[in-house]
């Protein structure tokens, strides 16, 4: 009986003693590896100190996650899901809302907004749904200064998505239709780049209801998609730019037959009024609430 207790534990301390280190731990120990934590904590400070309109404190005491693997520049890629539904009455067949910001860097607006629209996310309209909010899908974009629409390898992300037509077509239209404009630079493969992957991935595993792509400064809404497009936002009204090779719109809109809004504020550095940000907001849930349904049996 004795032998029976002792032995696991002459077993356990052996390989205690196996796993000890061969050399005492020193006693400041080397820089312990960047945590998840630390990535958005700097991701967080990063976009306070650069936008206006980004409260460093809210940022840091929302639930932020980083995706395992950075881009090229060693940027973080973050997401936050807002589920306020889950939290007060469980609601499994919440639809599911994707808000995209900042696929172009130099769009800042489309980043201030976002973070705005993640503290609307929290009143009853909009809790019923389960967003999922990514702020920056170019954050090397951004970083660059200036900040640039492509990202740090030139490419841009909103022409790089892996759509059917782009083979066929991405550099025949670069080429010919935009004269090379290194803006619009495709790249050189469908999904080439970091961003572009983690995005479909995203696609792939929120499996969104509906997709929001916040982009400036045309100051119109575009649509793409399976239901019937929204007409106006507040101060914005349906102008379908039509569809490129590569782009969200064609790749969710199209493809995937998710409906995908596109949001083109009228600046890409100065916010639209209070008073705009919120009449587009109620108009957009208001058109939600008609197209994207909770489905009851
Ligand atoms: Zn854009």
């Amino acid at each position: 009986m004795l032998r029976l207790v002792l032995f696991p534990l002459l077993a356990a301390l052996n390989l205690a003693a196996l796993a000890a280190p061969a050399e005492p731990v020193p006693a400041t120990p080397a820089a312990a590896p960047a945590t998840k934590t630390d990535v958005v904590d700097s991701w967080c400070d990063y976009l306070g100190n650069r936008l206006h309109s980004v409260s460093l404190d809210a940022c840091h005491a929302r639930n932020f996650t980083a995706a395992q693997e950075p881009t090229s520049q060693g940027n973080a890629l973050v997401f936050v899901d807002i589920d306020a539904a889950k939290t007060s009455n469980p609601a499994p067949a919440a639809k599911r809302i994707l808000v995209i910001g900042g696929i172009h860097g130099d769009e800042l607006t489309s980043i201030s907004v976002v973070f705005r629209w993640l503290d609307w996310m929290q009143q009853p309209d909009a809790a019923q749904y389960q967003w999922r909010v990514i702020p920056v899908a170019n954050p090397d974009g951004l970083k660059a200064r200036p900040s640039t629409r492509v990202n740090a390898n030139g490419v841009d992300l909103n022409r790089n998505f892996q759509t059917p037509d782009w083979d066929k077509d991405a550099q025949k239209y670069w080429v010919k239709r935009t004269k090379r404009d290194p803006r619009r630079n495709p790249g050189k493969a469908a999904g080439s780049e970091i961003e572009t992957r983690w995005l479909q991935a995203q696609f792939d595993e929120f499996r969104p209801d509906l997709i929001i792509s916040i982009h400036a400064p045309y100051n119109l809404l575009d649509y793409d998609g399976p239901v019937p497009q929204p007409m106006r936002f507040g101060r914005l009204s349906l102008n379908r730019l039509g569809v490129y090779p590569g782009s969200m719109g064609n790749y969710c809109g199209l493809f995937k037959q998710i409906p995908v809004i596109t949001i083109e504020l009228p600046n890409a550095t100065s916010m639209p009024s209070q008073r705009d940000q919120q009449a587009m907001w109620e108009d957009m849930l208001k058109w939600m609430k008609h197209y994207i349904k909770v489905e009851t049996d």
